[in-house]
């Protein structure tokens, strides 16, 4: 029999890491599994369609049943945070209210959450864009057509600060080759290390069975069957992942709200073919952002973003032949913006008949019309800088997954409780996005973190001794 630890996390992503280090620092003894595999500045994919392919759940194509979400999700050691663009931003007050109002939970504020983002920030290098010189053609574009539309702005903070002057690496969304993005990888999950956590990669976990005195996770590691023990187990295996692991539990009988209320920030990519090059891929990779007040009234936002060639070329899914091709010659004319909406219809993540997660997301009318005025704004800022063609893509992806298994205070409605544990279930807590009661509107990766370095508190508090 494997060793029983003090505590097993499942899934190393913003929530996991974090949780190991705060565990694994406070001398307990602590394995992190993860499905994927662990890979370095060295070893990540150096292309975008292996990097998909080996970073991805479902190799970057999983949808939403009715095939109109792309939902993308990390499944590497360090999880989202090793493929998303480490846009690190606090909650603003009104995503803390909203949480509070939806789940009565006291300490979704920022006077309470300061502290946890004070801590965990001073584990990440963080890098605020304000020098102009370091921007691209990209940002600067953005930029003017904001003001000459009169519309509110402002330098992006991210976890990566390192990206190099005009380098073409465009790497950031799988993995970074210079391991300068602040992922778990190069952060918490390496501190915990050196605190002696153990990890252990390529295990999937299937199941959890909670006895008197200690938990079993069932699972395979690189396709073998393997079981490990903790005397508390802490799901951080993200919104899709945890919620999945709890419904194949078969928990949902005394957790009636298992799997409601998912949210992911749908996006919309627009594209806008410039005279002069633009070099959207090179440099730091986004550095603006809106932050207009009226924008936040409509719940969306937009972001300055870029992709590498396939996902530029499945944007324009529509077109063939000659007319892709001339699409796609204009690569480095591309200037780009993506609508990103703050969802207020709730998805549903589920088990079909053979057992497999299937996720439902429609939008109703409200979400639909918030997303037109987005679209809309941003043709407005495209004509501002005089862009003469544009294309407006109609892929929805989902990269924000968030809710499944919401916080709360009564176990009808809820999954999880104040004290981050599974309502019932004293051995089983929850430390990852999936406890987002709805969808915040904001960059969710660093309240993850906060919320995690809170919940790593609270367990160790209520554990002590146990
Ligand atoms: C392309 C992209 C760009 C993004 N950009 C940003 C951004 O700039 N800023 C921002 O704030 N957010 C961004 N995000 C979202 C952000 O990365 C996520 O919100 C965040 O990582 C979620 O944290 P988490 O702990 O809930 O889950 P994750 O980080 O997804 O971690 C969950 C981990 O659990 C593992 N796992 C799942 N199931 C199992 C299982 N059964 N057994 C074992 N392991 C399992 C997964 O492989 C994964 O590693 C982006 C996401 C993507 C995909």
């Amino acid at each position: 029999m494997n060793p029983v630890y003090d505590y097993l996390i499942v899934g190393s992503g913003a929530g996991g890491g974090v949780t190991a280090y705060v565990l694994a620092a406070a001398g307990a003894k602590v394995l992190l599994l993860e499905a994927g595999k662990r890979f370095s500045g060295n070893t990540y994919p150096k292309d975008e369609m292996r990097a998909g392919a080996q970073l991805m759940w479902g190799g970057g194509t999983d949808m939403t049943t009715d095939a109109a979400t792309v939902l993308l999700r990390g499944k590497v050691l360090g999880g989202g945070t090793v493929v998303n663009q480490a846009l690190l931003d606090r909650f603003d007050n009104l995503a803390w209210a909203d949480f509070k109002a939806d789940s009565g939970v006291s300490f979704f504020d920022n006077a309470a959450m300061a502290d946890h983002y004070d801590a965990v920030e001073t584990h990440l290098a963080l890098h605020t864009f304000h020098d102009r010189s370091r921007w691209n053609r990209n940002a600067a574009l953005y930029v003017a057509g904001f003001e000459k539309a009169g519309y509110q702005w402002q330098p992006l903070r991210r976890g990566q600060g390192d990206c190099g002057h005009g380098n073409d690496c465009m790497m950031c969304l799988g993995g970074c080759p210079r391991d300068a993005k602040q992922s778990m990888a190069v952060t918490f999950i390496k501190e915990a290390e050196a605190h002696g956590l153990t990890v252990r990669t390529g295990f999937q976990a299937a199941q959890v069975v909670t006895g008197a005195d200690f938990v079993t996770v069932f699972g395979h590691e690189n396709g073998v069957p393997q079981s490990h023990y903790a005397r508390h187990c802490i799901l951080a295996a993200g919104a899709l992942g945890s919620t999945e692991l709890m419904l194949k539990s078969q928990w949902q009988r005394r957790l009636p709200a298992l799997g409601q209320h998912f949210y992911c920030h749908p996006q919309w990519m627009s594209t806008a073919f410039m005279d002069e090059p633009v070099d959207a891929h090179k440099g730091a990779f986004q550095a603006v952002k809106s932050a207009d007040p009226r924008f936040r009234q409509n719940r969306f936002k937009l972001e300055n973003v870029f992709a590498g060639p396939v996902a530029m070329a499945l944007l324009n899914h529509r077109q063939m032949g000659a007319a892709h091709q001339h699409y796609m010659r204009r690569y480095r004319h591309m200037m780009c913006i993506e609508v990103a909406l703050r969802d207020q219809t709730p998805g549903q993540i589920s088990l079909n008949r053979q057992g497999r997660l299937a996720v439902t997301k429609s939008l109703r009318q409200a979400d639909l019309d918030n997303a037109t005025k987005g679209r809309g704004v941003v043709a407005e800022i495209f004509a501002a800088v005089g862009a003469k063609e544009t294309m407006a893509s109609d892929i929805r992806v989902g990269l924000h997954l968030m809710g499944g298994a919401r916080m709360g205070q009564q176990a009808a409605t809820s999954v999880v409780n104040e004290g981050f544990q599974v309502h019932g279930m004293p051995r089983v807590y929850v430390a990852d996005g999936s406890l987002f009661p709805n969808a915040p509107g904001i960059n969710p990766s660093l309240s993850i973190m906060a919320l995690a370095h809170r919940a790593a508190h609270s367990i160790l508090a209520q554990t002590a001794g146990a």
